[in-house]
């Protein structure tokens, strides 16, 4: 008998949620993270005493609610808290579009700007429920070929959405839809988040799909914040995990994945102790995987070939900041502006000369900014009356052309506060403590490679049945009884949970293991079975 059924490496969201699905139904799980606290990229931190920061992810709604539901997470901790408005944009001639829940609010906003993007916009919000019910299920099930996934959209409407959602830019996407450059640049923010493109490189479109497919409540295409930090999110499935009968491990990191004939058998950890279980799931990406964590020659020479050149490239940092108090926005001084995304791209092409100076190996020398004060919503996250600031800044690439990203943070902070003191006169006196987390640092700290937030990107050649390799999409890998569970698997990052979701249906299968033996958790079935989020 092996000690484990099955062994997850890495205990970011995913590596969690497969070990939690598969402890619930009944399986033996290990979990070994090899950082002293799990979560991945999805954690709280308390660089400064009495200020808790989302060190790297730090915008929530993504994740599926029918993980949410099917592992309680309510019940662990998990708490979302959906923002209104859900984003505004300060522009340089002291302007400001904001983004309300209420759509008829939103139309008259968008009216500011152009009469004719404010007609279109309900139809924009109606496409995107219509392509995303299309688009969902597929998401939440191991991936068929892009072509077939294509053949099964209803008569008349494949073309089209093969069109918009995967071959376009998002710039021609949006342009179709709308006039005004200043909605157009806030919309096209979210094309390029974490990717290594601009809005004018086609298949960013699709990566537009990705970030609109959050869900808190009854609210579809919306973000919020964790009540608590990100990290509450990862604690709640490590309770679940816990609870359904998962062991966690941290400070265990694995150097080696075990194996005989021709099959992973275990891991060996990094203090050399050797565990063994009937399959090993990693949650890390799939070149380090299969390259780095199997004995030299386990992977076929053409598969290795093809793993070395996923397309991994960092595109972004954090700058993290306490407050001494909340800045003012020139644009809207009422800090109700800035209870969701303070967004920092008053143009497409603003976006993309942040691109072209990333391009060429250089820090972006006016950035895309996207602010979070979650202090204005949940004060538990400071010092009474502090506050904090997290900054998602793009671009950046994995290496300087310059030096060393760990010379370059002064500058780095330097041209973030520059930027924003554009929009808030007086937000630099305001920062007490900062951090910079650079590519680097996310590569080294979590492991993601290049310093890339999805394991990969999510672009329409690295997708679907395309992710991580064509022909190794379905977490099996070459390498019998070694999984992949993480982002670097379809449908790819973010805090969604899908892949880790997915991969557990394929791991129950395998395995022989019950589905729903202790209490109905079911990866295999539809989304719309799951009951709503709390
Ligand atoms: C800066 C940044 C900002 C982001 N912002 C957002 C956001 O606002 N919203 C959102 O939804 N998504 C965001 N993302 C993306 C999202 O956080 C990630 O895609 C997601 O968390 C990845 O989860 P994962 O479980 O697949 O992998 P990871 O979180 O990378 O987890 C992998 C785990 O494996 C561990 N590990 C690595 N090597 C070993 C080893 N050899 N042995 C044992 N353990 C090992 C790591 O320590 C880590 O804990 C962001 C990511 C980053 C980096």
């Amino acid at each position: 008998m092996t000690d484990w059924d099955l062994i997850v490496i890495g205990g970011g969201h995913n590596g969690l949620i497969t070990a939690a699905y598969v402890a619930k139904a009944g399986g033996r799980v290990l979990v070994l993270e090899r950082r002293p606290i799990v979560g991945g990229a999805c954690i709280t931190e308390e660089p400064w005493p009495g200020f808790r920061i989302n060190t790297f992810a730090y915008a929530s709604g993504l994740l599926r609610p029918k993980i949410v539901s099917e592992l309680e997470l309510g019940r662990f901790g998990y708490d979302p808290i959906l923002s209104d408005p859900q984003g505004f944009s300060p522009l340089p001639d002291g302007r400001h579009l904001t983004f309300w829940l209420d759509e008829l609010r939103e139309q008259k906003e968008i009216a500011k700007f152009s009469k004719a993007d404010a007609a279109a916009y309900p139809e924009y919000v109606r496409f995107w429920d219509h392509a995303l019910d299309l688009i969902e299920p597929a998401m939440m099930a191991p991936p068929m070929p892009l072509s077939e996934f294509i053949g099964t959209l209803p008569e008349g409407e494949a073309e089209r959405m093969l069109r918009d959602l995967f071959l376009r830019s998002a710039k021609d996407f949006l342009d179709d839809w709308f006039e005004s450059p200043e909605l157009k640049g806030a919309l096209a923010a979210s094309a390029v988040i974490g990717t290594f493109a601009g809005p004018y490189t086609p298949g960013t479109a699709y990566i537009l799909g990705h970030h609109n497919i959050g869900r808190l409540g009854e609210h579809r295409r919306v973000w919020g914040h964790s009540r608590g930090g990100m990290g509450q999110i990862t604690q709640s499935m490590a309770r679940a995990a816990i609870e359904f009968g998962a062991t966690i491990r941290t400070s265990v990191g694995v150097r080696q994945v075990l194996v005989e004939r021709g099959r992973a058998v275990g891991v060996e950890t990094e203090t050399g102790e050797r565990l063994r279980a009937r399959a090993v799931a990693s949650s890390i990406d799939a070149r380090q995987t299969l390259l780095d964590l199997t004995p030299p020659d386990t992977i076929d020479r053409a598969i290795a070939d093809r793993l070395r050149k996923i397309r991994a490239q960092g595109a972004c940092l954090k700058f993290n900041a306490a407050l001494e108090g909340i800045p003012k926005f020139t644009a809207a001084p009422d800090p109700g502006h800035l209870v969701g995304a303070v967004d920092i791209a008053p143009s497409m092409e603003y976006i993309e000369r942040a691109y072209d100076d990333a391009k060429y190996g250089t820090f972006s020398r006016a950035p895309i900014i996207d602010a979070y004060f979650q202090t204005l919503v949940d004060p538990s996250m400071a010092p009474p009356g502090k506050h904090t600031m997290t900054c998602f800044v793009q671009y950046s690439p994995t290496s300087l052309r310059s030096g060393p990203w760990s010379e370059a943070k002064e500058a780095v902070a330097d041209t973030v506060l520059t930027t924003l003191e554009g929009y808030a006169p007086g937000i630099r006196k305001l920062v007490s403590h900062w951090q910079v987390m650079t590519p680097q640092d996310i590569e080294n700290i979590l492991g993601m490679p290049g310093g890339n937030i999805d394991q990969g990107d999510i672009t329409p050649d690295q997708i679907f049945s395309l992710r991580p390799i064509p022909g190794w999409a379905n977490y099996r890998t070459p390498l019998a009884g070694l999984y992949l569970c993480g982002s670097a698997a379809h449908p790819g990052g973010g805090v969604i949970g899908a892949p880790g979701h997915n991969a557990a249906g394929v791991l129950l299968s395998d395995l022989h293991l019950g589905l729903g033996r202790s209490g109905g958790a079911d990866p295999t079935a539809s989304e719309a079975d799951a009951l709503p989020v709390n």
